[in-house]
């Protein structure tokens, strides 16, 4: 290798690293987003290009075969899943992660193997923990993919003993790990710790319900992240262990805000089979009067009002309500309405989907305020417009012992002085459980689908 082509690679592998913390970063703010995304790209483009000129005498051709087949799957994947899919295209982007990360750890152990000096000591602890990791994370995310996507009942599939028999096999697994650690072993119990790392992912994910899959996927992000630093050990490469490292930390963080948001423990939500519909709670529910609203109600309360806060939530989403949405922003705000929008931590289905969506509609980033910055608002506010929203609005979370909810920090919408809220039916919410808010003096229940009706609304205001 050159000095001028090992300079390069250093710097490339320095230069990603950055890129790789800056994409971090802006990736956390609406407004910073597309910044992030396109540093997350150069910096990937550079460590390719790093690694290519760092290892030297590698097959392009066969670099070259699986970049092509990589976006044959991932491009059409990217296009053709919905918005409202995204949790189940971030599950199977982790199976893909972490099947790479495990199958370069198999590889090293082989390629050890076949060179007549097996792995063992600290190399092998790097490829025990990659290959434990990544091999449980492929069928865990593939599981929590069938569980989005409705393939495998959503259900959370608990049996007898299930925690011990979990628990029996991690132990197996560690056993083994530890063997291959400290010496090398007979040929059958790398492939069996392999079948046990891919028995366990499944496993993991049986006893959780479908509806907690987006916290789940949340920390496969950090264990297929773990992996990758893990690979860097293994491989000696800097640059895999920052990228791993920040991938494990931020995934792991991202899991723990959810959590918070949602007022569960992780331990709640790896066994708790939470999100099962309380049916007899909605069917009660719905024999309780309520005060309904025409979209021409709607539009004159709004158009009479000084401030709206808007709450969308996951019906937004389903019915892509929000261009609507924003053609009413446009006409309020023409008509002098201060017009704001509260977006709960866990409103929709995945962290920011509604910042995504609103963004998507033009929606400026300085009408969206977090929970905890609007929530003093809303006594202030006329208006307080629920759309597609349900439990981040539910007041039983403040003071309902029994609620599943209990606890969960919510958008005070009921302290405005008046609520309006588009819904289809009076069917619950993830939760599964009823809203004491719709049955309040002050609400009004604007019932149809969430885009047809603020499209009415829009059309009521464009005649006055
Ligand atoms: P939600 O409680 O699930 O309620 C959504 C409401 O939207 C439903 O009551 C539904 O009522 C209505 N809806 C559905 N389709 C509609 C349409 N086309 N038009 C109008 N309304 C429609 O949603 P949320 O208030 O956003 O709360 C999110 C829930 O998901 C929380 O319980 C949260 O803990 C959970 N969760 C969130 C995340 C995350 O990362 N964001 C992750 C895991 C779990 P109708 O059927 O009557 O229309």
């Amino acid at each position: 290798m050159t000095d001028v082509t090992q300079a390069f690679w250093q710097v490339a592998y320095i230069v990603a690293a950055l890129c790789v913390v800056l994409a971090i970063k802006w990736l956390s703010s609406p407004v910073t987003a597309r910044r992030g995304v396109f540093a997350g790209e150069l910096g990937m483009l550079l460590a390719i290009i790093g690694t290519l000129l760092r290892t030297g005498a590698v097959n392009i051709e066969w670099i070259l075969i699986a970049m092509v087949i990589g976006t044959a799957v991932g491009a059409p994947l990217a296009y053709l899943m919905p918005m409202t899919s995204v949790p189940q295209l971030t599950a199977l982007s982790h199976a893909f992660g972490a099947l790479a990360a495990a199958l370069v750890g198999t590889a090293e152990y082989y390629k050890d193997f076949a060179e007549g000096h097996p792995t063992v000591g600290f190399k092998m602890v790097a490829i025990v923990i990659e290959s434990l990791l990544g091999y449980l994370t492929v069928t865990a995310s593939v599981m929590a993919f069938g569980k989005l996507q409705e393939i495998v009942p959503t259900r959370p599939m608990t049996y007898k003993g299930q925690n011990i028999i979990n628990l029996f096999l991690f132990v197996v697994a560690a056993v083994l790990g530890v063997w291959m650690i400290i010496t090398p072993t007979p040929l059958w119990v790398f492939p069996a710790f392999i079948t046990l790392s891919l028995l366990f992912g499944v496993l993991l994910i049986l006893p959780i319900g479908g509806g907690d899959m987006p916290t789940v996927i949340a920390l496969l992000n950090s264990y297929a992240g773990a992996a990758c630093a893990a690979m860097g050990f293994a491989l000696e490469n800097r640059l895999l262990i920052i990228a791993g490292a920040l991938n494990a930390s931020s995934g792991f963080i991202l899991s723990v805000i959810m959590c918070k948001a949602m007022n569960r423990s992780f331990m709640n939500v790896l066994f708790g089979a939470f999100g099962q519909a309380v049916t007899s709670t909605a069917a009660s529910a719905s024999s309780k009067p309520v005060k309904s609203a025409t979209p021409e109600d709607a539009a004159s309360i709004l158009a009479s009002a000084r401030r709206v806060i808007v709450i969308p939530g996951y019906g937004m989403a389903v019915a892509q309500a929000q261009h609507k949405l924003r053609e009413l922003t446009d006409l309020l705000t023409k008509k002098g309405v201060q017009v704001d929008f509260a977006i709960h931590p866990v409103a929709g289905r995945m962290p920011g989907h509604m910042n995504v969506l609103l963004a998507e509609a033009d929606i400026p980033y300085d009408r969206m305020h977090e929970m905890e910055d609007i929530n003093p608002d809303f006594p202030e506010a006329d208006v307080a417009l629920v759309i597609g929203a349900n439990d981040v609005v539910n007041p039983a979370a403040r003071h309902d012992k029994n609620s599943p909810i209990y606890g969960m920090p919510i958008l005070d919408a009921d302290k405005a002085q008046t609520v309006m809220v588009i819904k289809r039916s009076m069917n619950p919410g993830f939760a599964g459980i009823d809203n004491e808010l719709y049955y309040m003096d002050r609400t009004l229940m604007l019932f149809g689908d969430a885009k047809s009706f603020v499209g009415e609304i829009v059309k009521e205001l464009g005649k006055t």
